[in-house]
C-alpha cells in the first residue's frame, strides 16, 4: 500500500538527536533556541517559542489575549477541532464561518455578518498552505480592533503578497506534527509577532513560572507568577525539528515536484470526470501542503476511496464540518449554516504527499486516479 504520509530524513536529524541524549532531553534546552532563531529569521519576528504541539500553542494564544467567558472568536468550520477548542477551553464562544468554494478558506465576504461588539478574535487557517484573503480580514479586524491569530498548521514557508504567512496575526501558530512538512512527530511553535506577547509566552509555557528568565541570568530565583502549563517542547523533538528546518528548500522543492506533477497529470482527466483541482490564487505563494481532490458528491468520493484502495494507494479525506460536530451543534450549529463546509466535506480526498513518494510510487498514484469510473 502507498500511504498517504511517511516520515522522511531530510538532514541532521539523527545527529542531532544522537547530540541531545548525550547533553540535554528535557525542553528549552540548545536545540529548542536553535529551532527558535531560525524559525524567528524565517519569519522575521521578535520572538518564537517552539511548543509540544499547534494545539497548545492555539491554547497560549487564548490565554494571551485574554479570552474568556462572553467573548466570541470567528473561526472557519472547515478545520482542525484545536483551532476551535483552544478558545472554547477558556470559556468562548465560537462563531462559525463558511468557507470559500475555491480555495476553501475563510470567506472573508461573510465577516461583515459575523461580527459583534463581543467578537475578540478571528483564527484563519491557510488549508492547504494557500494564504486567506488577509487584506480584507486585515482591515476587518483593524477597524473593530479585533486580534488575529492564525492557525499556520498547513502554511509553514507559504506567503501571501509577497509576505510570509504567520505574520499577519498578533499571533500565529505552527504545527511540526508527522503530517506537517516540517515534522519532529509532535510538536508545534508560537510566532510572536507582537512583542508585547512574548515575556508572558514564556511564563505560560513554563508552567506559569519565570524559569526563562532566572536561566538567562535576569533574576536569581524562579518562582510562580502567573497561570500556565507545560508546553515546552523536548530538546531531542526541537533536535529533529531544526535538522528539518535547516532542509526546509529540499523538502519544500521535493513537495513542490510531487504538487506540480499531480497537478500537471491530471489536468486533463479531471474535468472530464467532473473532479476540481486545487485553485492557488495567483497572488498567493502556497506552501505545498497537500494535494487534493473535489468529486462530484459523496457516493463518488466513497467509490474513489475504495477503488484507489484496490489499487494500493491510501487516498483520505479530512475535515467534517466543525458546527454539525455534536461540540458545535451544543453552540447552536445546525445544518445548512455552512453549506460550502457541508458540501466540500463530503467531497474532498488527499493523495498520497510526502517526500519519501517515489517517481513510481507517484505514477501508480496517478495512474490509479485516471482509472477510475464514476
Ligand atoms: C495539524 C493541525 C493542528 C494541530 O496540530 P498539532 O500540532 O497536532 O496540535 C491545528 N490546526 C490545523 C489546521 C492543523 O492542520
Amino acid at each position: 500500500m502507498i500511504p498517504f504520509n511517511r516520515f522522511g530524513l531530510s538532514g541532521n536529524e539523527l545527529a542531532y538527536v544522537q547530540e541531545a541524549l548525550g547533553r540535554q532531553t528535557s525542553g528549552d534546552g540548545p536545540f529548542c533556541r536553535r529551532a527558535e532563531a531560525l524559525l524567528e529569521e524565517i519569519f522575521g519576528v521578535p520572538r518564537v517559542l517552539v511548543t509540544t504541539s499547534c494545539t497548545h500553542a492555539l491554547e497560549m494564544s487564548a490565554i494571551l489575549l485574554e479570552i474568556g467567558p462572553g467573548d466570541e472568536v470567528i473561526v472557519p468550520s472547515f478545520t482542525f477541532v484545536s483551532t476551535v477548542n483552544a478558545f472554547v477551553l477558556r470559556g468562548a464562544t465560537p462563531v462559525f464561518a463558511d468557507v470559500r468554494p475555491d480555495t476553501l478558506n475563510l470567506d472573508e465576504r461573510l465577516l461583515g455578518a459575523l461580527v459583534t461588539p463581543k467578537t475578540k478574535a478571528i483564527v484563519p487557517v491557510h488549508y492547504a498552505g494557500v494564504g486567506c484573503e488577509m487584506d480584507e480580514i486585515g482591515r476587518v479586524a483593524a477597524e473593530s480592533g479585533i486580534a488575529i491569530v492564525e492557525d499556520n498548521a498547513h502554511g509553514l514557508l507559504g506567503s501571501y503578497r509577497g509576505r510570509r504567512l504567520g505574520t499577519f496575526g498578533a499571533l500565529a501558530t505552527q504545527s511540526f506534527h508527522e503530517t506537517k512538512n516540517i515534522a519532529c512527530g509532535e510538536g508545534g511553535a508560537l510566532v510572536v509577532a507582537d512583542a508585547r506577547h512574548a515575556e508572558r509566552a514564556e511564563i505560560l509555557r513554563e508552567k506559569g513560572t519565570n524559569r526563562a528568565r532566572f536561566f538567562r541570568g535576569q533574576i536569581d530565583k524562579y518562582t510562580w507568577v502567573d497561570v500556565g502549563s507545560s508546553y515546552v517542547l523536548s530538546d531531542v523533538l526541537a533536535a529533529i525539528l531544526l535538522g528539518q528546518l535547516e532542509a526546509r528548500e529540499r523538502i519544500q522543492a521535493r513537495r513542490r515536484a510531487i504538487w506540480e506533477r499531480y497537478a500537471e497529470a491530471l489536468r486533463a482527466w479531471a474535468p472530464a470526470a467532473g473532479v476540481s483541482l486545487p485553485l492557488v490564487p495567483p497572488h498567493c505563494e502556497q506552501a505545498f501542503h497537500m494535494f487534493y481532490l473535489l468529486l462530484p458528491d459523496l457516493a463518488q468520493r466513497t467509490a474513489f476511496i475504495a477503488h484507489l484502495a484496490s489499487r494500493g494507494v491510501a487516498a483520505v479525506f479530512h475535515y467534517q464540518p466543525l458546527h454539525l460536530s455534536p461540540m458545535g451543534v451544543r453552540f447552536g450549529g445546525r445544518a445548512g449554516a455552512c453549506p460550502v463546509t457541508e458540501s466540500v466535506s463530503e467531497r474532498l480526498v488527499r493523495l498520497p504527499f510526502h517526500t519519501t513518494l517515489s517517481s513510481e510510487e507517484q505514477a501508480k498514484v496517478i495512474d490509479a486516479v485516471t482509472s477510475f469510473q464514476a
